[in-house]
């Protein structure tokens, strides 16, 4: 596993602090795990990222969304707040 930082902000996340999402699967994140089952391999999977506790409810909303469209959203809305 990585340590995990905030897809979103790069925040450091300490014990207990934010979480994990698993997004909706790509084509390409089946093949990945397909391939980790067959190896007995372990890693990060591509569909999945760490959210501090600002972004983590937000993320979770688009869990349903495929990992990229899911982040480009709240990159848009993070920036759009900036103003
Ligand atoms: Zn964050």
């Amino acid at each position: 596993m990585r340590p995990p930082i905030c897809a979103i902000c790069d925040k450091d996340l300490g014990e207990g602090e934010g979480g994990l999402i698993y997004f909706k699967q790509r084509f390409s994140d089946r093949v990945w795990e397909r391939k980790m089952q067959r190896i007995n391999g372990v890693g990060h999977p591509p569909n999945a990222e760490w959210f501090c506790e600002k972004h983590y409810p937000r993320a979770k909303e688009l869990q349903d969304l495929t990992i990229d469209k899911a982040i480009a959203i709240i990159l848009k809305e993070e920036d759009s707040e900036k103003g």
